[in-house]
């Protein structure tokens, strides 16, 4: 392996011990963090997910709710929750997990979700504010590659970047971060003519397609920063029920000169943003 790994674990923790203090200070003055997470459905994946942002909530000493609905519920009734919570004073961060079951309309769903609360940063008028440089809250996947960029020193003022995917929630908040930085960026897509040649030409690459392992060595430029934002989980073979990102991380590894591993890249650091937002977001409070 010649590739150095970006490990989120480790930087987690290193973030999330500075948080814990920061909440004990803000909770000397009152003002314990909140998080609210609101999960609809039984979905397996959704429900670890909410599970590790609990938890993390209760490692940093932030207060945290956790409210489950059944998934055939009245989109009405997960709103009123919503505009509960938007008025409790224990609560800074509001997180809906996504996605929602057939019935809801998510962007209004999102939308409903108080700006100075949304510390996903997924409202249409937060998303707004991203393009201009001046969001409320960064969305928390894109918020955490980009600090691995800043723990390693990795300069993107001038790089060629490429995010593979245009998500909202992962994909284009990404890419304008790297815009931000400095970067040159391009964004592919399902519709992407020869991905292959586009992703040879990356000083940075981002992966954040749901494709187990489709971005192998040759498709990386030697000396590249690769992140793997992908969680599959795999279905046949000696390794299935295993996760695995998007990256093929045997093959890549070799040619990359940085690369996130998954499990233990860029998962914990999502998390590890979430955590930043709403104590961000209570110390807004705070001083408001
Ligand atoms: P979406 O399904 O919303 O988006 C996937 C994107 O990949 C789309 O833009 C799609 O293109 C593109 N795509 C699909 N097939 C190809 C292909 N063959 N070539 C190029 N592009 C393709 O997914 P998300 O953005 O929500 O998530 C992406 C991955 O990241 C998933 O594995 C998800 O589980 C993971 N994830 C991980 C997080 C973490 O904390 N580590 C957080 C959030 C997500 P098009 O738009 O044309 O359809």
């Amino acid at each position: 392996m010649t590739a150095q790994l970006l490990d989120g674990n480790a930087l987690g923790q290193k973030l999330r011990a500075g948080f814990k203090q920061r909440a004990e200070e803000l909770a000397a003055q009152g003002m314990r963090p909140g998080l609210a997470v609101i999960l609809v459905g039984e979905d397996p994946a959704s429900q670890v997910y909410v599970r590790n942002k609990v938890n993390a909530c209760q490692q940093a000493g932030f207060h945290s709710d956790k409210f489950t609905f059944p998934a055939d519920v009245a989109p009405q009734v997960v709103l009123d929750k919503i505009a509960e919570l938007n008025a409790d004073p224990k609560i800074h961060g509001i997180l809906v997990q996504l996605p929602l079951p057939r019935q809801f309309d998510a962007d209004a769903v999102l939308d409903a979700i108080a700006a100075e609360k949304d510390v996903d940063g997924f409202r249409a008028e937060n998303v707004g504010a991203l393009m201009q440089g001046q969001p409320c809250f960064i969305p928390c996947t894109p918020y955490g590659v980009m600090k691995f960029f800043e723990d390693a020193g990795i300069s993107l003022k001038g790089k060629e970047a490429v995010v593979v995917g245009r998500s909202n929630i992962v994909g284009k908040p990404m890419a304008m971060l790297l815009l931000h930085a400095g970067a040159t960026v391009t964004i592919c897509h399902s519709q992407t003519r020869d991905l292959a040649e586009h992703c040879r030409r990356a000083d940075i690459l981002v992966a954040a397609v749901g494709r187990p392992k489709m971005i192998t060595g040759d498709m990386v430029k030697p000396g590249a920063v690769v992140i793997d934002v992908g969680i599959n989980r795999l279905q046949d073979g000696p390794d299935a029920g295993k996760l695995c990102g998007d990256v093929d991380f045997a093959s890549v590894k070799d040619v990359a000169a940085f690369i996130t591993p998954v499990p233990g890249g860029v998962g914990p650091m999502t998390i590890t943003m979430l955590l930043a937002n709403t104590l961000e977001s209570a110390e807004r409070a705070l001083n408001a």
